[in-house]
């Protein structure tokens, strides 16, 4: 079991700023995300569209928000459990909290901070007779970086950006990983993606290193105990099959509230119960930011759940110290600046 003084559930934009805040507390932290990467709605729904309304920065996209505030808690040093999905959550006998995750993650920390937005954002998935025994091994939601897939028939499923450039992925990866075959399977021959994704698309069709299937799976083909072939009904009625050593189901992603609903918190509605002076859910030490959370007037702005994980921060320390703390400035603290790591000769 690993110990920290916090975790953070969510590493959306107010879960990375939490992180920031509980640094300047003095506070270590774990994060976890469903998503293998940060950013949450920002970085997965609208990561090339422009921001307006944060403090400060005129314009920025989705992604490049996310960029900054990884870079500004880059001084704490988060532990990233990315992929992962927190199933539990309890108080340890003796104090604090163990929170575990869906992936065989268990942490023991002192405080914890909710985070989860809208809820764990996770892979739509495909039911398909036969396909469970093949779940993480031949039929998985996403690749490794720079996996080898050289002599693989790879099947993409679906028709959105994710699966087109899932597709366009494979079909580009350096010959050395590159599959034999990438099939973009879907029911329709049209897709819904970027434009410049679809000339790309296009592109490699044109050159025979894309090969689109279309019609309904309705079956998965099994030899030895190896998934060999996916049944494919084309739409003019006849069954074909499509060789396949690996399918990627590429369906897109679909938030969901979980496990949090059993983790004995005050909800209304779906959402966290909290007091707007400490952010403190129900259960004292676990406090709540962002998106997930209801008190009188919120709002689901980014700014206000910046505020809100400031507050969460300075309540968690005080709830941890047993006593009220003072308020310190970034520009005049010394010990701020230390734990910043900023070099008090030139302030950067
Ligand atoms: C299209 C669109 C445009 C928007 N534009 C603006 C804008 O211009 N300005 C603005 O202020 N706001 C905007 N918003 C709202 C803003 O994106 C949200 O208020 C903000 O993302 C909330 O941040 P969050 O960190 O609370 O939650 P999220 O961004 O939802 O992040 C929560 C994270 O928690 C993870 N998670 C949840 N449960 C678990 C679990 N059990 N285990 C592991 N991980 C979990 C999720 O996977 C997710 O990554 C927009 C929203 C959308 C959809």
């Amino acid at each position: 079991m690993e110990t920290a003084d916090a975790v953070v559930i969510g590493a959306g934009p107010v879960g990375l700023f939490q992180v920031f805040q509980l640094g300047l507390q003095g506070l270590s932290s774990h994060v976890i995300d469903a998503l293998p990467h940060a950013g949450g709605q920002c970085a997965e729904l609208y990561g090339d569209k422009p921001i307006y309304d944060i403090p400060g920065i005129k314009v920025c996209t989705g992604q490049e928000l996310t960029d900054r505030l990884l870079d500004q808690i880059r001084p704490f040093a988060p532990q990233w459990h990315l992929g992962e999905q927190a199933s539990l959550l309890e108080p340890r006998a003796g104090g604090g909290f163990v929170v575990e995750t869906a992936q065989g993650t268990r942490l023991h920390v002192r405080t914890v901070v909710i985070a989860a937005g809208v809820g764990a954002f996770m892979p739509r998935t495909l039911k398909l007779a036969g396909l469970a025994a093949f779940h993480g091994t031949q039929m998985r939601y996403r690749l490794e970086a720079n996996e080898n897939l050289q002599g693989k028939q790879v099947v993409v499923h679906g028709g959105g950006e994710a699966a087109v450039a899932a597709a366009i992925a494979c079909a580009s990866a350096p010959e050395a990983l590159r599959p034999a075959q990438t099939t973009l399977q879907h029911r329709r021959d049209v897709f819904d993606a970027r434009v410049d994704l679809l000339a790309q698309l296009q592109t490699l069709r044109a050159a025979g290193r894309i090969q689109v299937a279309v019609g309904a799976l309705t079956d998965a083909v099994e030899q030895d105990g190896h998934l060999t072939a996916l049944v494919l009904a084309s739409p003019t009625g006849e069954c074909l099959q499509l060789p396949c050593d690996l399918l990627l189901v590429r369906l897109g992603l679909a938030p969901k509230w979980g496990p949090l609903a059993d983790w004995g918190l005050a909800l209304e509605r779906k959402q966290l119960v909290v007091d707007p002076a400490t952010f403190s859910t129900s259960v004292p030490g676990i406090h709540a930011v962002g998106d997930a959370i209801t008190y009188p007037g919120k709002r689901k702005l980014i700014v206000s759940g910046f505020h809100e994980a400031s507050l969460a921060a300075l309540a968690a320390a005080e709830w941890l110290a047993g006593h009220a703390l003072a308020l310190e400035y970034t520009t005049s603290s010394q010990r701020l600046q230390r734990r910043l790591g900023v070099s008090l000769a030139n302030g950067r």
